[in-house]
């Protein structure tokens, strides 16, 4: 059984100083007929305004690459929280940071936070959308074109950065050691680049607990297959190994991928979506309708063949404002 304490020994900025807090929603659970329900707040982590795209920026802007570059550069959509959080940690340690931005459905936080990119990047390249910036910047997606190039890979997903999520396994897996949520039966999860699932299944199988990861796409099934989960697994034990890590058996690891949920594509709200978002926040959780929304609206709709279950919701949502102050 592997701890959060031993895994301390791999290089992170030293974000995340203290785990994200975990509480139950009783009354939810009662009217959907679960046991329990509890919910993973990375919404409160408080460094650059929180979710779980501060978890992998911990661990990949420590490699020298990042470290070395007096410029940052990094891709998505204008609403993603991926582009905001890490401009804000190019801030926080002095870096100029490039967005390199694209087009995606508007919606009112979409163009708060796009506001929010301005304000805090040095300066936001926007593209038509995903394919022209692909096209007129291969570097951007591509790794091996990157030539060096200090550049953040999409969703800040590489094995480096999941070793973020490897660690939120073994926190979450110290909680429940701690006695302070059950052992859920199911964690269920957005997934957009895959390393926050891949990571998570990877860091709860290491530390031994006995549950499913229920990764919610919201992204077409097409960036989704098996191959490229296979491959995202099979990555992230290099650096584990690397670091001298007993890695788990194969079997140990349960990950499920659920693509149902992505409605009409990436970004683009479903009517589930915007549902749990309207139940949640009766219950005092503020959802987005385009990552934590459609990963709420699939434990709503399995609750009920499911009566009598633990579940786990890990929020993954970041914070428009960053009240933090940075590292
Ligand atoms: C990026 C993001 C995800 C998906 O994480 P991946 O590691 O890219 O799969 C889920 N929820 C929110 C709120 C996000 O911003």
């Amino acid at each position: 059984m592997y701890t959060l304490q031993e895994f301390e020994s791999f290089p992170r900025l030293g974000w995340l100083s203290e785990a994200s807090p975990v509480h139950g929603l009783p009354a939810l659970a009662a009217q959907l007929g679960l046991r329990e329900l509890w919910v993973k707040r990375d919404d409160k982590i408080p460094e650059l305004g929180g979710g779980n795209k501060v978890r992998k920026l911990d661990y990949l802007l420590a490699q020298p690459l990042y470290q070395g570059a007096s410029d940052w550069h990094a891709s998505g959509a204008i609403g993603s929280s991926q582009l905001l959080v890490a401009a804000r940690a190019a801030r926080s340690m002095g870096r100029g940071f490039t967005a390199h931005a694209c087009g995606q459905p508007f919606a009112p936080e979409v163009m708060q936070t796009l506001a929010q990119l301005q304000a805090t990047a040095s300066q936001v390249v926007r593209y038509h959308n995903r394919a022209t910036m692909a096209l007129s910047n291969p570097s951007l997606v591509l790794r091996d074109r990157s030539r060096g190039a200090a550049i953040i890979p999409p969703g800040a997903t590489s094995p480096t950065g999941n070793l973020g999520f490897v660690r939120a396994g073994l926190e979450l897996a110290q909680q429940i050691r701690a006695g302070e949520l059950p052992c859920p039966d199911r964690v269920y999860v957005g997934l957009g680049s895959g390393g926050t699932a891949v990571g998570l299944a990877m860091g709860l199988a290491l530390a031994g607990i006995q549950t499913q990861v229920r990764a919610i796409s919201v992204v077409e099934a097409v960036f989704v297959n098996r191959v490229r989960i296979a491959g995202l697994i099979r990555r992230l034990t290099a650096p584990l190994e690397a670091g001298g890590v007993l890695l788990p058996d194969e079997h140990d690891l349960s990950l499920a991928v659920d693509t149902s949920c992505v409605g009409s594509g990436y970004a683009h709200p479903s009517k589930d979506s915007l549902g749990a978002c309207e139940l949640l926040r009766g219950h005092g959780l503020a959802l987005d309708p385009v990552y934590t929304g459609k990963a709420m609206a699939a434990l709503l709709r399995d609750a009920s063949d499911m009566p009598a279950s633990k579940l786990l919701f890990w929020h993954t949502g970041f914070r428009l404002h960053d009240d933090s102050q940075g590292l």
